[in-house]
């Protein structure tokens, strides 16, 4: 072993290639959905006032139940298919009507919920720059998570990958508009929450370019 790690530390260095770098992503102009994303529809959505105002980036966090990863059930409330006898959390959410277009999961996979061109129902009350309803002009991303515990370092990559490939396909997108939920709705809304780390989303974002 220690001799192995000797020669290692004598062999000439690797370049060392980001994940974030790898993974390819891109948006696909006629659909408007991310290729390396698992498609699963939801009914929640309706028409951007103006299709072509694409111009912000909302990162969020969610857990469901909250504090809890894994399961089903992500997909399901987005789904209109929680059910509600399955935890008590979901008998007091069962009326939400809500979406985003991306969620990343614990392990980076990723899934899409709602085409670029449409209007994913993530934000609710909220306000940019001093303009309201940001679903409107906004791209909403999900990341498996809570309040209380840091993301996975897979998640980071693959929300670097993807901010990427989204800032290529809808060029109003600029790093000074990508923003968390509690940016737009302050005092409503804390995720992505305390553990999200912006400097190192933006290095990663930066080396994924
Ligand atoms: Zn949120």
């Amino acid at each position: 072993m220690v001799s192995g790690s000797l020669m290692a530390a004598r062999a000439p260095a690797k370049r060392r290639i980001p994940a974030a770098a790898r993974t390819r992503h891109a948006v696909r102009r006629a659909t408007h959905r991310l290729s390396g994303a698992r498609w699963v529809a939801s009914p929640n959505f309706d028409a951007r006032p103006d299709p072509a105002d694409v111009s912000l980036l909302v990162v969020h966090a969610i857990s469901l139940p909250p504090g809890r990863f894994g399961g089903p059930w992500i997909d399901r409330l987005f789904s209109n298919a929680l059910d509600p006898e399955a935890h008590p959390y979901f008998r007091e959410i069962r009326q939400l009507r809500v979406s985003s277009h991306l969620c990343i999961f614990r392990n980076g996979a990723i899934r899409q919920y709602v085409a670029f061109d449409r209007r994913a129902w993530h934000a609710g009350e909220s306000v940019f720059e001093g303009r309201s309803r940001c679903n409107d002009f906004s791209i909403g991303i999900e990341l498996e998570g809570c309040d209380e515990r840091p993301f996975e370092a897979r998640q980071y990559r693959s929300l670097a990958a993807v901010t990427r490939a989204l800032m290529r396909a809808y060029p109003l997108i600029t790093p000074s508009r990508i923003v968390g939920h509690s940016d737009i709705a302050p005092g409503r809304k804390t995720d992505p929450g305390p553990h999200f780390d912006w400097l190192r989303f933006h290095a990663e974002l930066e080396a994924a370019a």
